[in-house]
């Protein structure tokens, strides 16, 4: 038998074709576990595979000079190669049924989804490009927070995007906000959560700090299920939870509602 046609799935244990994954959009047939999916398969599949991508040429250029393990633009560099993309996001606009979007969807798969300077410009510029065209918004969030190596420049990217929405709403275009695992610091505490829909993935973890820093900080238990989504939607934090094969239909309804 050929490696990697099956899989263990790390959810259920059971295995799994490796193809009915692929083909089921990343999800396990059998337990619905939600794989992450890369940023550029997330744009082909809100816009079924036809979109232009915006400022795919951006990255950062250390302006810190920053070493932490090892020096900063090396691991952008190495990344770079190998990953082949630029940054931690990707942005593009496209058409879900007759309406005009701008997406973003966040790396995971570099350096954590972390929001740096570059992350923070292309998605401000994607909310300015979506003003000017008049299209909807949707912004796919997959991160551990703000890139630590830039410092504070990558926590002003928080206010940034804020302001930008800020300005989006005005024009009174609608925002959908998708969390996905994880969803977390810097990025959960801004745009993640402004949406005018903040809808998540199943099981995915949702939270400011992590659960361990928040028990010994309040030195309480933490319930089960804390900081997923299941549970954030029973407490009010989202609107719903759509299931990845049921995304598409999803967004196209809310934005039919939202635009008339
Ligand atoms: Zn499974």
């Amino acid at each position: 038998m050929p490696e990697g046609l099956w899989q263990k799935c790390i959810s259920c244990k059971e295995p799994v074709w490796q193809k009915d994954i692929d083909s089921n959009f990343q999800v396990c047939p059998k337990c619905n576990h939600h794989y992450k999916i890369g940023a550029v398969d997330r744009l082909n599949l809100l816009f079924n595979g036809s979109w232009q991508e915006m400022d795919a040429g951006m990255f950062s250029t250390d302006p810190l000079d920053f070493t932490a393990t090892k020096p900063y633009k090396e691991t952008l560099d190495g990344l770079s190669k190998k990953s082949g993309s630029l940054e931690a996001v990707v942005t593009g606009s496209g058409r879900i049924g007759r309406h005009n979007v701008v997406a973003a969807a966040m790396e995971y798969g570099f350096i954590g989804g972390s929001m740096g300077s570059v992350v923070g410009e292309k998605i401000t510029r994607a909310i300015e490009n979506a003003i000017l065209t008049h299209a909807a918004l949707i912004i796919v969030s997959c991160s551990g927070g703000a890139r630590m190596q830039e410092g504070v420049l990558s926590l002003m990217q928080m206010a940034k995007i804020s302001a930008a929405l800020s300005r989006f709403d005005r024009e009174k275009l609608p925002y959908i906000s998708l969390l996905t695992d994880p969803t977390t610091g810097g990025v959960t505490a801004s745009f993640a959560m402004l949406g005018d829909l903040n809808i998540a993935e199943p099981e995915a973890l949702i939270g400011f700090a992590g659960p361990r820093v928040i028990e010994q900080t309040i030195r309480q238990k933490l319930p089960e299920g804390f900081q997923r989504s299941e549970f954030l939607l029973q407490h009010g934090m989202l609107d719903a939870i759509v299931e990845r094969g049921m995304l598409v239909p999803y967004l196209l309804r809310s934005l039919n509602f939202f635009v008339g």
